[in-house]
């Protein structure tokens, strides 16, 4: 059995507000082992739950940020950026049993630490097919093509809330109470790794890989942004047209060219926003 592990910083223990998850601040280098402290006990739970092999990848930011010479000698790290399948890549290998997201959080516009989807602040809200979509909802229709579950998410309780939606089944540990976007009840690292090893056992049962799905679609994902120009900036990339002040649509048959005209959309976008008057 192959566990992919999809780890992301916002939502991992002891971390509520930008610097804990901005590269190079001292608070980020604080909190880098209390997320690989997380990823650790999934993979702990994962091999006492029957897996013979753990792939963890990067998913947060410059996806350069748990410690390899602290990780479990088990697993190996999908490690750096630029990745067709960017949060998500490895799932297309074809040997996937079960997917989990680490560290996950709520979706932009929602209620959450440090909620947002894949860009902080200049993407407002996010729509698949009318739904309001969070980093999570998005990738778990990207490997329930390839015919992998999601098994387990972890994060604040709000991430907890949005997995009940996208990945019923899965198991969910909260690492925290979100209290404001920059704020949360914590619970220590100790604590957390307990709950997430014990989840991640229990979780490695769920992990029964499909006959991959390509039926789902088409998927529409609508972006909203916190500036009318970007409207234009995303609408460079073909299919993506204008839908409002702030608004653009695109529709996809399969959520693998979805995510990637997804992932166009956010590096145009990105490149578009100036320091100041973004
Ligand atoms: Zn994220």
């Amino acid at each position: 059995m192959k566990i992919l592990i999809s780890a992301d910083m916002e939502g991992a223990t002891g971390v509520t507000w930008p610097a804990d998850v901005l590269p190079g601040h001292a608070q980020w280098e604080r909190c880098r082992p209390m997320f690989t402290s997380d990823v650790n006990a999934a993979i702990s739970g994962f091999f006492d739950g029957g897996a013979d092999e753990v792939l963890v990848n990067e998913a947060h930011w410059t996806m350069r940020n748990l410690l390899l010479e602290r990780l479990d000698d088990r697993a190996q790290m999908l490690t750096g950026r630029h990745k067709s399948l960017s949060m998500v890549e490895g799932v297309q290998r074809g040997d996937v049993d079960g997917v989990a997201f680490l560290g996950y959080h709520a979706a932009a516009g929602a209620e959450g630490v440090l909620a947002h989807t894949y860009l902080a602040n200049t993407i407002t809200g996010v729509w698949l097919n009318g739904t309001r979509a969070s980093e999570g909802l998005l990738n778990a229709h990207v490997v329930a093509e390839y015919g992998v579950p999601v098994v387990l998410v972890t994060g604040d309780d709000k991430a907890c809330e949005d997995a009940a939606g996208y990945a019923p089944e899965a198991r969910t540990v909260a690492v925290k109470d979100h209290v404001s976007r920059y704020a949360a009840v914590c619970r220590t690292p100790a604590r957390t790794a307990a709950d997430i090893r014990a989840a991640a056992e229990a979780a490695a049962a769920l992990a029964i890989r499909h006959e991959p799905v390509r039926a789902g679609g088409p998927f529409t994902v609508e972006l909203e942004f916190d500036a009318e120009h970007l409207v234009g900036a995303a609408a460079v990339v073909p299919g993506v047209e204008p839908a409002g002040e702030r608004r653009v649509r695109y529709t996809s048959e399969t959520m693998y060219e979805g995510i990637r005209c997804f992932k166009a959309v956010t590096t145009l976008v990105s490149s578009a926003v100036e320091e100041q008057y973004g």
